[in-house]
């Protein structure tokens, strides 16, 4: 599968925002944007005035870089969304936010949607007791994801188990003990927490 082979960090400051892709370390003084607040590169310090073009097609890279989806993918969200009804911007993040490497990360399970994509390719979750192993799947209202039997014992999910439930999306529920969670309904806009004007990308796509 392709996947983005630049630095996280860069991608944080390609975009003039903190995204979150490196779990702790994006809470800590270590954080390479916090550091240095530019675009890498020769020109960094000097950004150049952006056309609106330009504002609508790095938001749309920033919400792709924040989930981790690559374009065609992200293209076919937003298609997606364009045929629900609604708001499509909202439809949209409400669909990448339904991704499952998405709800392992919001429930406290990988400290990054990375680690959390990881954990999901290696296969070790169930939604209702199926077996998943796609991170791209799309969870809904009533699913019950679960780590999976044989997989509780190993070291990382013994520490998942003894972690305090943070701050927990409304629509989501996680048990720490039993390594179980629940999807309790689909997320809508003032769930999502990412600095996003998805506006701007529904603007880029319907030129
Ligand atoms: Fe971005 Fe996290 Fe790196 Fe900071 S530490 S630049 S927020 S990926």
């Amino acid at each position: 599968m392709a996947k983005y082979t630049e630095s996280k960090c860069r991608l944080c400051r390609r975009e003039g925002a903190k995204l979150f892709l490196k779990g702790e370390r994006c809470f800590k003084g270590t954080c390479a944007f916090e550091k240095r607040p530019v675009a890498p590169g020769q020109h960094g310090m000097g950004r150049k005035k952006i056309s609106e073009y330009g504002l609508q097609l790095r938001e749309k890279q920033k919400c792709k870089r924040i989930y981790g989806v690559l374009e065609g993918q992200f293209r076919t969200y937003y298609e997606k969304a364009d045929r629900m009804k609604g708001i499509t911007g909202e439809n949209m993040l409400s669909l990448l936010e339904r991704r499952l490497d998405n709800v392992i990360y919001r429930m406290g399970i990988g400290s990054s949607r990375a680690q959390a994509r990881q954990l999901v390719t290696h296969a070790h979750f169930t939604v209702n007791g199926k077996n998943v192993n796609v991170a791209s799947f799309s969870v809904k209202v009533g699913d019950v994801i679960a780590v999976k039997e044989s997989k509780k014992d190993n070291k990382y999910f013994a520490e998942i188990k003894q972690m305090k439930v943070g701050t927990m999306p409304k629509w989501l529920e996680f048990d720490p003990e039993t390594l179980t969670g629940k999807i309790l309904a689909l997320p809508t806009r003032e769930d999502v927490d990412v600095q996003i004007a998805e506006h701007m990308i529904v603007e880029l796509y319907s030129k």
